[in-house]
């Protein structure tokens, strides 16, 4: 007994803290996604064109860096290998992305080329006309200072307790501040070389797999990286300095590994290993989820930088000096940063637009890390705390140079929400195979939101189209207001439910509904997707709540509102009025009240005694009621002057007909 209580004590406690964390986290993110931003904007406004059309005239299929970099003089030289196919026939021309800051010696293709380097375009002459298919291989050798954009650069020279560090963060449009490349998302290369010579003291992290170290006569060294998964540019990156090494083991399959390493500064050594310890623990996790680790053949890698958030640079993200602490609090950030090695790395978005696709997918890994550790509380309270606005703008960024819609909380939070609420509308055994089922068909290549859509669909077996439309291509949520009441004889609920969201237009979702009843809880799923809508429950005992949604699978505003009589104002009576106008021409109002809810009838007839028209037919909560006939008949013609009776039922009580005439 005594045990149990103090359980309880901490299971408590524990709630407290997990929603605290998750807040705080997310305040921080904010912070760091603002710095995010404000450099993408200093750099947006250095990029003058987007990748020119001659480059789409090709595939790249192979980058090899090889650089030399000079610490002390903040300088960088290198040679960049370019091979790739060519789309066109009569390919005279390649333009190349490669900022102005960067100075090209020389161009070669066995040949030194004639070229032109303006506007962050180098654009290169070919010695002759390549036809489809043919394979064209460029050699830059340029040299410079990387450039500094709002003072942040992609290409960063930077010191930690008086050492060097000079590390990269392209995204989302800095690669060819420091590589001439073909900067475009969509065009991976199948591998990519990254050689690079430094002084010996320090130690570089790449993509892919380390092959080997070499000493040079002078003292350097050069490290052979090769990254041998398909790579967007954005993606390739390097992070030197005098990093102390250490290694986990990731195991799967039939008694496979792969190495798990971190690079970090000497100083935060023993405060990396205590966070850095959640690693491999979450790569079981997330390839149970996602399918297993993509570049399993190479290496995962966290490699320390001087920035206050990470990069997902393919198979070694590069994480911020500041989240190094030794005490868990960024958890959230190497499982967020992991988790892009799926979404983003594998499947990258094929435009920047669609680019929730990795930035909503990341964030909810992070939740669903959390339902892993702390269950479905910890899980529901770290979604709430991605619920941080109106979300007025789209998960799907319409202007892509809009930098402010690119990294905008709707992208991240509202993104993760989608998935969420995805998560219920298919059920988890559709949602989660369709994860899975996106990362296979998409592998090493890029897709989009409809790409993402299709596999949904398939998985779930139904359309998904409104989802997607409302969710990632509409803005804000609706605004539910809801009223219900019972029926003492039946017990049967009736739910009204109105959406009076005036941002936007009308929402279709499956709502739960949980009835509390004297003998229980009742819950229901109603689809609503009207400005008003109304839906009978039965339900088993007398209810005391109706609750929409209690579990938070929507994003939302929700208020219960009196139902439209209220309990004082019951009609003590069942009667049937008089129609109003009479005789009448257009139309007529016909009233009614009800002493208690049940199945109502209202028939008209004509002299006949044929009947007309149904005019209310079910269940009606007691109240007064007012309903119109426009004199049209049930089927849909106009009816003759004349006289009309009408005659109303609740349950098996019959009231007198009452007479009304139609003149016209
Ligand atoms: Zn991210």
């Amino acid at each position: 007994m005594r045990h149990g209580g103090c359980l309880v004590g901490i299971v408590a406690v524990l709630c407290v803290l997990g929603t605290a964390r998750a807040q705080d986290a997310h305040r921080e993110i904010i912070k760091m996604e603002r710095a995010r931003f404000l450099r993408a904007k200093d750099r947006l406004k250095l990029r003058q064109m987007a990748t020119a059309t001659s480059a789409r005239d090709l595939d790249v299929t192979y980058y090899r860096l090889e650089l030399a970099i000079d610490p002390s003089a903040k300088q960088l030289s290198g040679e960049v290998t370019i091979r790739a196919v060519s789309l066109v026939d009569d390919l005279q021309e390649v333009t190349l992305d490669l900022f102005n800051n960067m100075a090209v010696a020389e161009v070669r293709s066995g040949q030194s080329l004639s070229y032109l380097h303006k506007s962050n375009k180098l654009t290169v002459t070919l010695s002759h006309a390549y036809g489809v298919g043919e394979i064209v291989e460029l050699r830059v050798v340029y040299a410079g200072q990387p450039m500094l954009a709002g003072g942040f650069a992609s290409f960063d020279f930077d010191t930690h307790a008086g050492k060097p560090i000079i590390s990269t963060l392209s995204e989302p449009f800095g690669a060819p501040t420091w590589w001439p490349c073909k900067d475009d998302p969509a065009d991976k290369a199948d591998s990519v070389d990254v050689v690079v010579t430094v002084p010996g003291s320090l130690f570089v992290a790449s993509n892919g797999r380390l092959l080997d170290v070499a000493t040079n006569p002078d003292g350097t060294k050069t490290y052979f990286w090769a990254e041998r998964y398909p790579i967007s540019t954005y993606l390739v990156s390097v992070a030197i300095t005098n990093y102390a090494i250490f290694s986990d083991t990731f195991r799967y399959g039939d008694g496979q590994s792969m190495p798990v390493d971190f690079f970090v500064y000497p100083e935060h050594l023993s405060a990396a290993q205590e966070d850095f310890s959640v690693t491999v623990p979450m790569l079981e996790y997330y390839s149970t989820l996602f399918g297993l680790y993509p570049f399993v053949k190479e290496k995962y890698a966290m490699a320390e930088f001087p920035w206050a958030g990470a990069m997902e640079h393919q198979t070694c993200t590069s994480y911020g000096s500041g989240l190094v602490r030794g005490d868990h609090r960024y958890d959230w950030v190497v499982g967020h940063e992991l988790s892009h090695q799926w979404f983003g790395d594998l499947v990258t978005m094929k435009f920047w637009s669609h680019i929730w696709l990795n930035e909503g997918f990341a964030s909810y890994a992070e939740a669903l890390w959390s339902e892993h550790v702390g269950g479905e509380e910890a899980y529901h309270n770290y979604i709430d705390s991605f619920d941080l606005g109106p979300f007025p703008t789209s998960v799907f960024v319409y202007d892509s140079t809009d930098v402010a819609a690119l990294f905008s909380r709707t992208v991240y939070d509202k993104g993760a929400w989608v998935l969420h609420m995805l998560r219920h509308v298919m059920g988890d055994d559709a949602f989660f195979s369709a994860l899975q089922q996106y990362n296979q068909t998409y592998a090493f290549r890029n897709a989009t939101t409809e790409n993402f859509r299709d596999v949904c669909e398939a998985s779930y077996g139904h359309d998904l189209d409104w989802f997607f439309q409302q969710w990632v291509y509409g803005k804000f949520r609706p605004s539910y207001q809801y009223s219900w009441a019972q029926s003492s004889a039946t017990h049967l609920v009736s739910l009204k439910v109105k959406q009076v969201q005036s941002s936007t237009g009308l929402f279709k979702m499956p709502l739960d509904v949980r009835v509390s009843t004297d003998s229980g809880l009742q819950t229901f799923v109603v689809w609503d997707s009207l400005a008003s809508q109304d839906f009978q429950l039965q339900v088993s005992g007398a209810a005391t709540d109706v609750q929409i949604d209690p579990d938070g699978w929507v994003l939302k505003e929700i208020e219960q509102v009196p139902t439209a009589v209220a309990e004082n104002d019951v009609p003590e009576q069942f009667v049937l009025f008089q129609n109003f106008p009479n005789p009448f021409n257009a139309g007529t109002e016909i009233t009614y009240t009800l002493p208690r809810g049940g199945v109502v009838k209202l028939i008209l007839y004509n002299v006949l005694g044929q009947e007309v028209r149904t005019l209310q037919s079910g269940f009606q909560p007691a109240g007064r009621y007012t309903i119109r006939w426009d004199g049209v008949g049930a089927d849909g013609r106009l009816q003759p002057s004349g006289v009309y009776f009408y005659r109303i039922k609740l349950d098996n009580t019959a009231l007198p007909v009452r007479k009304m005439l139609l003149l016209k």
